[in-house]
C-alpha cells in the first residue's frame, strides 16, 4: 500500500465506522489531491454523511485513518491504536476543514454579516468590526454583499445557503466538504448555489460534495465517486462512472437518478 501522505489534500485508508452493531463504513479508500473536486453519489443510507463526518473528525474510524494536509487522525490497526492526534489538535484542524450541511445551521438570531464574522472572531481572533468588514467581502463573493444586515427568516433558502457557504470560507479551508447542499432548496434556488460552488471548484479550493445532481457532478468534478452500503462501488472520471459505468450497483443507481 503506497501512501501520498505528503501531497494528498485528504487521504482516506481502510476506514471502518460501525453504529451498535451495524457498519456503515466497511473499509473506504479515497485519496483527494489538492484542488480536486470530488462528487460523491450513492442512495440513502449507503453511508455518504457518515464518511464526510468521519472526515471533518465528528466521528472517529474504528479502524483506518483520515489524513488531511497529511495530519493524521485516528489511526487505529486491528484495535490498536497507534497515534492520534489531541484534543487540541484536532480543534485546530476542524478549523482548516469547512463544513456546508443540506440545512443552512445559521443562527437565526445573528445577521448573515454576523453569522459570517462569527468564526473570524471565535477561531481567528479577529475584532468585531475587523470581522464585520472581511464578512461583508465574503459575502460580496457570493452575491449577497447587500444583505448583510439581513436575518436568515429574511433570506430565501438559497440566499441562505450561500451564507452558510460564505461562513465556511471566512477560516481559508484547504478542504470543503458539501452535504447534500441543494436538496433542501426549491428547485428554481438550486442553480444559485451550484453556481457559487462552481466558482470555488474553479478557483482551486479543493471540495468533496455528496449530491444527487448528476449533471452538475458531471461538469464540475474531477472525480465521481458512488459509494453503496458502505464502500466504494466505483471511482473515476466523471464520463467514466457517469456515462459507461462498470458496476452494475452503479447502472442501476444511475438509471433512477438519471
Ligand atoms: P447517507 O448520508 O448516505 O444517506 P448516512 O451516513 O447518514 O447515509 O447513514 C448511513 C447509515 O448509518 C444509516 O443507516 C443511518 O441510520 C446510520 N447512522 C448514521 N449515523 C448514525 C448514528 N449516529 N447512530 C446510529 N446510526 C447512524
Ligand atoms: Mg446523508
Amino acid at each position: 500500500m503506497t501512501t501520498t501522505l505528503d501531497t494528498a489534500a485528504l487521504e482516506i485508508r481502510n476506514v471502518h465506522k460501525s453504529f451498535g452493531a451495524r457498519e456503515v463504513l466497511k473499509g473506504v479508500d479515497l485519496t483527494v489531491r489538492p484542488g480536486d473536486v470530488i462528487a460523491i453519489l450513492g442512495p440513502s443510507g449507503s453511508g455518504k454523511s457518515t464518511l464526510l463526518r468521519t472526515i471533518n473528525h465528528l466521528e472517529r474510524p474504528d479502524l483506518g485513518y483520515v489524513a488531511v494536509h497529511g495530519e493524521l487522525i485516528g489511526v487505529e490497526v486491528r484495535g490498536a491504536r497507534l497515534h492520534e492526534l489531541s484534543q487540541r489538535a484536532v480543534r485546530h484542524q476542524r478549523t482548516r476543514i469547512g463544513f456546508v450541511a443540506q440545512s443552512f445551521n445559521l443562527f437565526p438570531n445573528l445577521t448573515a454579516r454576523d453569522n459570517v464574522a462569527e468564526p473570524l472572531v471565535a477561531h481567528k481572533r479577529l475584532a468585531k468590526p475587523a470581522a464585520r468588514d472581511r464578512a461583508v467581502e465574503l459575502l460580496a463573493e457570493v452575491g449577497l454583499g447587500d444583505r448583510g444586515d439581513a436575518y436568515p427568516r429574511q433570506l430565501s433558502g438559497g440566499q441562505q445557503q450561500r451564507v452558510a457557504i460564505a461562513r465556511a470560507m471566512a477560516l481559508e479551508p484547504n478542504l470543503l466538504l458539501f452535504d447534500e447542499p441543494t436538496s433542501a432548496l426549491d428547485p428554481e434556488l438550486v442553480g444559485e448555489v451550484l453556481s457559487v460552488i462552481r466558482r470555488l471548484a474553479d478557483s482551486g479550493t479543493t471540495l468533496v460534495i455528496v449530491t444527487h445532481e448528476i449533471g452538475f457532478a458531471r461538469e464540475v468534478a474531477d472525480t465521481v465517486v458512488f459509494i453503496d452500503g458502505g464502500v466504494i462501488v466505483e471511482q473515476g472520471p466523471p464520463l467514466q462512472v457517469l456515462d459507461n459505468p462498470q458496476q452494475a450497483r452503479t447502472r442501476e443507481f444511475l438509471s433512477k437518478v438519471l
